[in-house]
């Protein structure tokens, strides 16, 4: 068989599917980064259910900035935590990088989420009596890195927050936008492709919110993919993408001019 042969089309012929969704593996790029088909979630909550999710799909390609809004209990939540792998669907599929979730143990589950993911929370989740620095080394721990590089590597973290000279204090010697910039640190430190940040300015004054943003932002220009929740429409425009959630599902998807974060940073 030659080699020069184009890619092999199936029997079917071209897919017939809309270029914003490829349907498999397109011969000059690798599958979505994130592809959520059908999810549903539900929960049981004594003789009821909860639709949480009632059928979401959603693709999201490497290098993407998005943000996910809708009101309180609309879902978003739910829909970070699924695509986190904090939590699985009820019902669709999930494929994070080329992998089926489901099929993952859990131990792999565990594994892909610290290679691929790095969290950001409303509420920072530091450890209260840690440093900044031993915080932001926290997830090295796992990966059976040496003291010395986890020193370094946080270190280097920090200085992308903008946090060198205060890797000693604890955490209520910093305020909460640094507080906020010791979690991103953290998030960045294991080099994760991506950036998940559910409701990342929702405990910051607005100043503050919009330099947590533009640093977020500032990441997508050094190739990380930033997925965050927010109900907050100013926060969101940070993003070049908006999915909105009500009830469950999405009901609007667009891509928008993000707001330059230099005019914050
Ligand atoms: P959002 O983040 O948009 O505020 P969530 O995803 O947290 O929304 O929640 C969506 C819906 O699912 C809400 O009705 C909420 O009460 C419900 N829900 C979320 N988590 C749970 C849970 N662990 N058990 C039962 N219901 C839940
Ligand atoms: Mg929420």
């Amino acid at each position: 068989m030659a080699d020069a042969s184009p890619p092999r089309i199936g029997p079917e012929g071209p897919s017939p599917s809309p270029p914003a969704e490829p349907a498999g593996p397109h011969p000059d790029a690798s599958p979505p980064l994130i592809a959520i088909r059908g999810v549903e979630r539900t929960y049981v909550m004594g003789d009821s259910l909860v639709h949480a999710l009632r059928g979401v799909d959603v693709t999201i390609q490497r290098g993407e900035s998005v943000a996910i809004m809708g009101t309180s209990g609309s879902g978003k939540s739910t829909l970070m935590n699924i695509m986190g792998c904090l939590d699985q669907p009820t019902k669709g599929s999930y494929v994070l990088d080329g992998r089926d979730v489901a099929k993952l143990s859990r131990s792999e589950l565990a594994d892909v989420r610290g290679r691929m993911i790095g969290f950001v929370f409303q509420s920072f989740n530091l450890l209260s009596r840690t440093s900044a620095l031993e915080n932001v080394e926290m997830p090295l721990m796992y990966q059976g890195i040496s003291r010395r590089d986890r020193h370094k590597r946080a270190l280097g973290a920090l200085d992308r927050v903008g946090l060198l000279g205060r890797e000693h204090h604890v955490p209520n010697q910093l305020s909460g936008g640094q507080q906020q910039r010791v979690a991103i640190a953290r998030a960045l430190v294991t080099d994760a492709p991506i950036i998940m940040a559910d409701e990342p300015t929702g405990n910051l004054d607005s100043k503050t919110s919009h330099e947590v943003m533009a640093l977020l932002q500032g990441l997508v220009a050094h190739g990380k993919t930033v997925i965050m929740v927010t109900h907050e429409r100013d926060i969101a425009a940070y993003a070049a993408r908006v999915i909105t959630l009500r009830d469950g599902r999405i009901v609007e998807d667009k891509p928008q001019q993000p707001v330059h974060a230099g005019a914050a940073a």
